[in-house]
Formats: structure tokens, sequence, C-alpha cells
């Protein structure tokens, strides 16, 4: 098995409309095996589950509420359970095609959350998805800004067992109670200019280190399109770190993604 498994890329996002075709051509050129491609909202789920007939065996769709919803460019707030209303239907529609659930999560940023209705609001939705993950039998793809914690404790008191926590941006202890449940992280390109995501990968045990890019954002470079061709920039870093081969980065990260989401064995053959 030569290659890397994006296990969260935004590659729906309008940053890719007018060259998706190349940056698909050039991520493969960079070692790329697969990509799974997020949801953040409703209305974008279409488009996602046309990107993976597009691209079969490549693309592999992930549907899901994200817990920050878009008023619009300017204007963001949580997300409530009315925002699963479009979603739901979708989902169940598509449920044999999805490898995951998400991005789904929890985000207490400041400007998020101004009131404890607020973050009870993103549990819901995030309890609801959850169950659904589980009747699907489905892994969550998951996000969690500046609640770390209650993000992995939710998850442990629904009895979620199959977990990608993506960018996770809490302490290593925390982490470290997920890979307790047996969580996987997936760590983005832009580790190379995060100290927090530098220390994260010190502790993280391999065997629950996964890769992705969340393309068009957290590229090696601030302000800069990322793209899913940056994936070996994650693989090398995690080699300096880890003092292990590139090649057995890709090995293992691989194998955990194929851990992970069984699905991406029709296309990848362990
Ligand atoms: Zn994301």
């Amino acid at each position: 098995m030569q290659g890397y498994v994006d296990c969260h890329c935004h590659i729906s996002a309008g940053d890719f409309d007018k060259d998706v075709e190349e940056v698909i051509e050039n991520s493969k050129k960079a070692g790329l095996l697969a990509l799974l491609a997020v949801a953040e909202h409703s209305r974008e789920f279409k488009k996602i589950i046309e990107l993976s007939q597009r691209y079969p065996g490549f693309i592999f769709p992930c549907l899901g509420v994200h817990p920050v919803q878009e008023v619009s460019p300017e204007q963001q707030r949580g997300a409530c359970l009315q925002d699963l209303d479009a979603a739901l239907p979708i989902i169940e529609k598509y449920k044999d095609q999805l490898v995951a659930i998400g991005e789904v999560g929890l985000d207490f940023t400041p400007r998020y959350v101004r009131s404890d209705t607020d973050k009870e609001n993103q549990r819901l939705v995030l309890i609801r998805q959850a169950q659904i993950a589980k009747e699907l039998d489905l892994p969550l793809n998951v996000h969690s800004r500046s609640a770390g914690r209650p993000t992995i404790q939710l998850l442990k008191e629904q009895g979620v067992k199959k977990v990608l926590l993506h960018a996770f941006d809490g302490k290593p202890s925390v982490a470290m109670e997920g890979v307790k449940a047996g969580y996987f992280f997936s760590i983005p390109p832009s580790i190379i200019r995060s100290e927090q995501k530098q220390k994260l990968v010190k502790q993280l045990p391999l065997e629950n280190i996964c890769l992705e890019t969340d393309s068009p954002a957290l590229g090696p470079e601030k302000q800069v399109r990322n793209e899913p061709k940056n994936i070996c920039v994650s693989a090398e870093y995690i080699s300096k770190i880890k003092g292990v081969s590139l090649e057995e980065v890709m090995e293992v990260t691989t194998q955990n993604a194929l851990q992970l989401f069984p699905k991406l064995k029709a296309a990848i053959r362990p």
C-alpha cells in the first residue's frame, strides 16, 4: 500500500470550483489514495454526493451538520436542532454511500456561544447525529474547538466507539482520554506552524493518528488556500517528531484510516 488518505477535507468548498480537476490530479501525484469529503451544512450535501460520483473510489462522502452554521458570509451562529430538518432526509437517502457522519461536533468559541442554551443546542445536535451514526454503523468525523474535553466526554457518554477527532485543539492530556476510548486524531498540515499540534503528536501513539488537510483551511501557510496535495506536509512533520520513517507514517496512518473507515477498502487494497 503506497499512499495517503486525507481523512477530512472540504473539497466541495467554493474555493475549488474553478480547478477541482487539477487539484485532484496534483493530490494523486503527491501520493493521495483517497479523500473524505466532509460537509458543514445541508445545502452542500448534493454537491458532495455529486463529487463522489464524479471521482468514484477517490472522493468518499461524509454528510453532517457542523456545530457552527452560516447565516451569511459575515454572520455565523451555533447549530440548533432545526438545522437537522433539511439534513436528515438527505443522510437517509444516501446512507449506503456514506463513509462517515460529519463534520459534526462542538464549538465553544465565545463568538458562537453566548449562553448555556447555545452550548446545549450544539450538544443536542451532536447527540442526534451520534445516534444516527450508531444506527447506520458509521464513524463520526468530529470537529471540536475550545471544547475538546466536553466533546470527548459527550461521545463517551453516548457510547460512540468509532471517532475521528479532526484538528484537535485541546491539551494532550485530554486527547489521551480519547485514545483510551479508541478514538483517532487526524493531523493537518498547519502542524508545521502550531506548537499545540506538535505537542499533541508527541503524546499520541502513531496507532491513533490519521492524516487530514481540512482544505481549504489549515494549510502550511496562513491565508494561502490549502490543498489535499499538502497531505505529505503532515506526514513528513509527523515522521520528524516521531523519529520514524516517512514510509512507516504512511503505512500506519493509512491502516488506521482503513480500520476506522472500512468502506475505503473498496478503493484501497490493504
Ligand atoms: Zn473541517
